[in-house]
């Protein structure tokens, strides 16, 4: 109901109230209401009643708009709480939130835990800002690759943390792979439009309905580190 329609309403039941009445008393033998009577009856409650209702409405108004608003700011905060300022992506308290919700939902998936290789020489060579805008790339790949479902976290430096829900092995592997090979054909452009080439490991591990995530965690640091050890740039399930 509008603001208007609402007032009208209200006016109407005032003076339905004070008409009402009136118009059974004049009913009664001998008991005559004057026109005068009939005209105040009518004038006072809507004069008055539009007056207050007009007020009461418009603050109601504007009380839920701010309630909106004030609903959107919240939600705007907690999405700046939970997202990685770099990057975009979730950070990492709000990856790990995410991820057990969607583990408390039900079915099991795929956890991977990427890290640029050789990060540190990129910062050395091209600088600092390039290895952020390498980061800010990396994150960009990933959300193109990934499906809409998948969730994607920069767990700390360069190390990116993805989670596939409701996925195969096969899938996951498949998507490991897509990621690694898609990392690797494509460089990233430094200041001088030369190319600046990036490689990651992965280690996977599968998350089923009731694994304790501390323990997943430590399987995927562990075949990343594999990853590493058997010369970067590859995929390793964890065992
Ligand atoms: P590895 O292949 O073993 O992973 O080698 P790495 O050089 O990638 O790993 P290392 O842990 O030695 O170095 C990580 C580097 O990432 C060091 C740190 O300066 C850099 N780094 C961490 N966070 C950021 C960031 O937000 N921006 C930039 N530009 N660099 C960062
Ligand atoms: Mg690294
Ligand atoms: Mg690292």
């Amino acid at each position: 109901m509008s603001p208007a329609q609402k007032i009208a309403l209200s006016v109407l039941f005032s003076v339905a109230m004070t008409i009402l009445p009136l118009a059974i008393m004049s009913r009664v033998p001998g008991l005559g209401i004057p026109p005068a009577y009939w005209a105040f009856a009518f004038f006072c409650p809507a004069i008055g009643s539009y007056l207050v209702s007009r007020r009461l409405v418009l603050q109601s108004e504007r009380l839920t708009r701010l309630h909106d608003e004030l609903s959107r700011a919240h939600e705007m905060l907690k999405r700046a709480a939970e997202s990685d300022s770099l990057t975009g992506v979730l950070n990492r308290g709000g990856f790990f939130r995410r991820m057990e919700k969607r583990q408390g939902a039900g079915g099991m998936g795929w956890l991977l835990m990427l890290d640029v290789d050789h990060f540190k020489s990129i910062n050395d060579r091209y600088g600092h800002e390039a290895g952020d805008r390498a980061l800010q790339a990396m994150a960009a790949l990933l959300r193109g690759t990934l499906r809409a479902e998948d969730i994607v976290g920069r767990l700390g430096g360069e190390e990116f943390g993805i989670y596939l829900p409701q996925a195969t092995q096969d899938l996951a592997a498949n998507i490991a792979e897509r990621l690694r090979y898609r990392v690797e054909e494509t460089p990233l452009v430094d200041l001088e439009g030369g190319p600046i080439a990036m490689t990651v490991s992965i280690g996977m591990v599968r998350i089923g309905e009731r694994a304790a995530l501390r323990d997943c965690l430590r399987m995927a640091d562990i075949a990343l580190y594999e990853a590493k050890r058997k010369g970067r740039n590859q995929v390793i399930l964890a065992a």
